[in-house]
């Protein structure tokens, strides 16, 4: 197995009231050359657990990252007018915490964050501010969020 340091949550920026099922992420990644759907997970309004691609193997979510990270997404990002919002639903809430103190218990070493705060750090401050962030993904603060997993120690 490869070491994974970070877990990385996405959201598919796409609206959330227009459906994207597992299929069609999976084509539309392999329409961009990815080979198969780019994220290892995929939770959908309903709150249902996708896996889309083998753990084991090296994703295509994040550049940069991906050889030591495992990729979640959420379905949706958008508003129906297509502005980005946190967008999750009580279901996919519930399931994506779920799903990272899994992961986290399997990975002990995994800090979870958000995608957009892979961005450079362009003034090097230590922290990665809202205006460099490269893309507004996953819409919310999910290093904030999920700060109670990531302190978690494995006992
Ligand atoms: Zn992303």
């Amino acid at each position: 197995m490869r070491k994974i340091t970070l877990l990385v949550v996405h959201c598919t920026a796409t609206p959330c009231n227009v459906p994207l099922p597992p299929e069609l992420l999976d084509r539309i990644h392999r329409q961009r050359g990815f080979n198969g759907c780019g994220y290892h997970f995929y939770i959908t309004t309903d709150g249902d657990i996708h896996p889309m691609r083998d753990i084991r193997r090296t994703g295509a979510h994040a550049a940069g990252h991906n050889a030591c990270s495992i990729g979640i997404a959420y379905e949706g990002g958008l508003d129906p007018a297509g502005k980005p919002a946190d967008t999750r639903t009580p279901e996919q809430r519930e399931t994506l915490r779920q799903l990272l103190r899994t992961l986290r218990q399997t990975y002990p070493d995994a800090r979870i964050c958000g995608h957009r705060d892979l961005s450079p750090d362009r003034n090097r401050n230590g922290i990665i501010e809202p205006s460099e962030w490269l893309k507004l993904c996953p819409c919310f603060n999910a290093a904030e969020e999920y700060a109670d997993i990531t302190a978690q120690s494995e006992t």
